[in-house]
């Protein structure tokens, strides 16, 4: 699944936001850059143990309380947003990435419900935010500050917003740069919310296609690196196309708009794409400076991949991601190719066994939960118990460790795994 998949863009208006001091020192404290080394300087906390919260009659750590939310969702009262977003990063706006922090920095995305009968509830309690579990306490939670960010336009009079979010602490991503042309042919990923939305407002005859200029996206940055929030990670991802050679190339344009205005190297991206036709195209994003790019296979089972991507089936096939990725680290060397797995979809044994074969290659396995709300899951399996989600985050802690893939990452991502498992190998791995 490409990244735009867990989080479909805000193409809503944003209102123009005011810019107030937020006032928790604990947010403001700058979250140092974990070293790109397998070495932990602890500045990741590694071997701090989990914080833990009673959820109804069971005890969950951080993890499984991120991993619960993520899969169940959870309703947001709308006091929330009445008393902080103004002050801090959230909006009623479906499509913006809000993103709560619990209690050892750990960045969880408010996968919001429609229904009040959830029992994951955020709401305000003695004028603070807090989680609750059929209305009993679990935990209080703390949001980013409001950036000045989502109140800027583009040269071209697109709001920063309609093709960026803030996502985690200070992730810079672009989710959908150009409309993914398998969903537009009416094959989306089972499990893509953006592809299914997409899809969706074809449907409907609302389905508008866009697409931003280079320059545009190059203003976005450099004012989300120098200016606000100052992010220190770049995520740049698209629809799939049917043209993946070309895609390159608009790629490459986009680099090198990237580094005329702000520098490749103060930022460097990670890449989501479609693998082209001939592999070797890839030396292009190198060549331009591209940090690392994904090819994502999202399951492992060759049957389930297609059964749940029938559209990369046919047009770009499981084969050709996994040879793209394998091309990449045999010439560009580990921790320079990765994919995002659905961590969730296929048994816990056959997504090992991915997750194994690509370490085994220096390629960086990528866990992101299942999220089955806001799609059509017809025919999908219902998220597994946390049971699942514990084993994975214990063996790819292992893999992380033995196969010394590296994670850039400061606090994490709001809904992928793989940061939260990385920053805390030594302890998951036991
Ligand atoms: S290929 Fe299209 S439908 Fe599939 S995950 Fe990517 S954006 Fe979604």
């Amino acid at each position: 699944m490409c990244e735009h998949a867990l989080s479909p863009p805000d193409r809503g208006v944003l209102p123009i936001l005011d810019v107030l001091q937020y006032n928790n020192p604990k947010l403001h404290r700058p979250y140092p850059m974990a070293n790109d080394t397998n070495s932990c300087d602890c500045s990741c906390n590694c071997a701090d143990p989990l914080p833990l919260f009673q959820v109804g009659n069971e005890q969950l750590d951080s993890l499984d309380l991120k991993v619960a939310l993520l899969t169940q969702g959870i309703y947001v009262h709308d006091a929330v947003y009445q008393k902080f977003d103004k002050t801090c990063r959230l909006s009623q706006n479906l499509y913006s990435c809000n993103t709560m922090f619990i209690a050892d920095r750990l960045p969880i995305y408010i996968a919001r419900t429609e229904t009040a009968a959830s029992p994951f509830h955020l709401a305000v309690r003695n004028d603070k935010p807090v989680v609750l579990y059929n209305d009993e306490f679990v935990t209080e939670v703390e949001f980013a500050p409001k950036p000045d960010f989502y109140s800027h336009k583009t040269s071209a009079g697109n709001l920063y917003g309609q093709l960026a979010i803030i996502q985690g602490w200070d992730i810079l991503s672009f989710p959908y740069l150009w409309p993914c042309g398998i969903a537009v042919g009416g094959h989306p990923c089972r499990f893509c919310h953006c592809g299914n939305a997409t899809l969706q407002a074809v449907g409907a005859k609302q389905w508008n296609g866009f697409e931003y200029r280079p320059e545009e996206i190059a203003e976005i940055v450099q004012y989300a690196v120098e200016a606000d929030p100052k992010v220190q990670l770049l995520q740049l991802t698209a629809g799939s196309t049917f043209d993946a050679d070309a895609e390159i190339d608009r790629y490459v344009t986009i680099l090198q708009a990237i580094d005329k205005a702000v520098g490749l190297d103060r930022c460097p991206p990670f890449i989501f794409l479609t693998p082209p036709k001939d592999i070797r195209l890839l030396d292009k994003l190198f060549d331009a400076g591209v940090g690392k790019i994904a090819c994502d296979l999202d399951v492992w089972s060759e049957t389930l991949f297609d059964a749940y991507c029938p559209g990369k089936t046919k047009q770009t096939s499981r084969q050709r991601h996994l040879d793209a990725l394998l091309y990449v680290a045999d010439k560009y060397g580990p921790n320079r190719a990765c994919s995002v797995f659905v961590a969730g979809l296929e048994p816990i044994d056959s997504l090992l066994a991915g997750f194994t074969y690509l370490a085994e290659h220096g390629i960086v396995p990528l866990p992101s939960p299942w999220m089955p709300y806001g799609v059509s899951a017809h025919g999908l399996p219902d998220p597994p118990g946390l049971d699942y989600y514990r084993t994975m985050r214990r063996e790819t802690a292992k893999l992380y460790i033995e196969h010394n893939l590296v994670i850039s990452c400061t606090v994490g991502s709001s809904v992928c795994l793989s940061s939260d498992i990385w920053l805390r190998r030594t302890l998951l791995a036991g």
